[in-house]
């Protein structure tokens, strides 16, 4: 009987990670798969996002009352992520801190920052969509407006830093993919002018190293997809002078550093993508890059330090965990947001040896990608630090389902069993939903302190 259910077990663990590749296959190291064609979409209108920003004061003042966090040195031996249930739960018993409202306006005391998976505007094997171009499900392949579609005031995924894994390539041509098309192979490339579209709405802090991002290695004027990808965030960032980081593509390997403007009040962020693959890495962040990555971030003149880090195979997705414990206990870590897996996976509360709390989402799934197949265990992930000090005080889960480009927040699973050291609370008030959907409905927890 044992064996039956662990050969079950097996087998349902074989059958997920063959979903997993479907979508997630490096370039170099092994086969893609097909997925299932799935048509059928609304068609919604393009509106434009409230962009408004939050107040400032104008305050030149730049000390954060932040904790001084003590530099401990890395670690001699591999770090290893202990099994969830045997860490200890870090949700505070003391603080009756009610689930902060989504408007993150109304986040005032708080450094609000979200989180959302693998993300795309792409047909597998497709010469990028312009804006204008339709999806086979009918709508537009425009990704601002299938962000409009899911959630028109933003307020869901809108923090005042967002961070979004963007599976593909950016370019406006492919002349070779990877590898020519079939049904176990994917290959996407998405126009840039989608980025324009996602920092309108607010994402500012852009994931880039994936396996998608390797998909053609010959783009535009016969360069490195890859490398072209980081020219065209590069000339975007100029010409719109964006105050976002994207990290993952390019030469450059070290964490990016820049100040963002919160709550009035300047705080410098450092943040960092890395894909845990081997192979070419000569213009996506892997595995040969962890250590430049790692140190790189905690060396930064930073605040806030935020990886983000993608999967791509069981083995992997391990690797991932004990790489997001390793960042937040012995680098100073604050957030990792894991992707790769195609649906949510844990959320683990770190405490560092200094006390220090960090917050690592094992995957939080899919996001709008018109390739992926439909599910819904996926996740908004939002993290509420302490405008002051810094320190983590609430974490909420959001939970969606995703269906190609459409994405809702219907049909999904009680937020409250999401597997975390943690109790969570669950919140579907009208004074949290902040006017976003009335199926909205999360889950939330405040944390330990440091004291605690
Ligand atoms: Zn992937």
């Amino acid at each position: 009987m044992k064996q039956k259910n662990q050969r079950s077990q097996t087998l349902i663990i074989s059958l997920y990670w063959l979903l997993v590749l479907s979508a997630c296959s490096s370039v170099e190291n092994k086969p893609k798969f097909s997925e299932l064609q799935l048509p059928q979409e609304e068609k919604t209108s393009q509106d434009m996002e409230d962009r408004s920003e939050k107040a400032t004061d104008g305050s030149s003042n730049n000390l954060n009352k932040q904790v001084q966090r003590p530099l401990i040195a890395e670690p001699k031996t591999p770090v290893i992520a202990a099994n969830l249930d045997r860490e200890p739960n870090q949700s505070s018993t003391e603080d009756s801190l009610q689930a902060i409202p989504l408007d993150r306006q109304k986040a005032t005391k708080f450094v609000d920052i979200r989180g959302v998976g693998d993300s795309a505007m792409a047909l597998t094997h497709q010469q990028p969509l312009s804006l204008t171009q339709r999806l086979p499900q009918g709508v537009a392949a425009h990704f601002g407006q299938r962000l409009d579609a899911f959630d028109r005031s933003g307020k869901s995924y809108r923090g005042d830093l967002s961070f979004i894994n963007w599976e593909s390539t950016v370019g406006t041509f492919c002349n070779r993919f990877w590898s020519t098309r079939g049904p176990r192979s994917f290959a996407f490339v998405s126009h840039p002018d989608n980025m324009s579209e996602i920092y309108k709405r607010g994402f500012n802090l852009i994931g880039l190293a994936n396996n998608h991002t390797r998909d053609c290695p010959s783009a535009e004027e016969g360069v490195d997809g890859a490398y072209a990808s980081a020219r065209h965030l590069e000339r975007l960032s100029n010409l719109r002078e964006a105050n976002w980081l994207w990290h993952g593509v390019g030469t450059d390997k070290k964490a990016k550093v820049k100040t963002m403007t919160i709550e009035g009040k300047p705080i410098k962020v450092a943040f960092a993508s890395l894909y845990l693959a081997e192979g070419d890495c000569t213009y996506v962040s892997c595995l040969k890059d962890e250590l430049t990555v790692l140190r790189s971030l905690r060396d930064a003149d930073a605040d806030i330090r935020i990886l983000s880090l993608h999967s791509w195979t069981a083995s992997t997705q391990k690797q991932l965990v004990n790489m997001g414990v390793n960042f937040i206990s012995y680098y100073n870590g604050d957030i990792v947001f894991g992707h790769g897996p195609h649906r949510s996976s844990p959320v683990r509360i770190v405490e560092s040896p200094t006390g220090k709390r960090g917050v690592l989402f094992e995957s939080l799934g899919n996001f709008i990608h018109p390739s992926l197949i439909p599910s819904s265990q996926h996740i908004i992930g939002r993290v509420l630090l302490d405008l002051d000090s810094l320190q983590l005080r609430q974490v909420q889960i959001i939970p969606i389902s995703v269906n190609r480009a459409h994405v809702s927040f219907s049909g999904t699973p009680n937020p409250t069993k999401f597997p975390a050291n943690l109790n969570w609370k669950f919140v579907n008030n009208s004074t949290w939903q902040s006017g976003v959907s009335s199926s909205v409905k999360g889950a939330y927890s405040n944390i330990k302190s440091f004291k605690q």
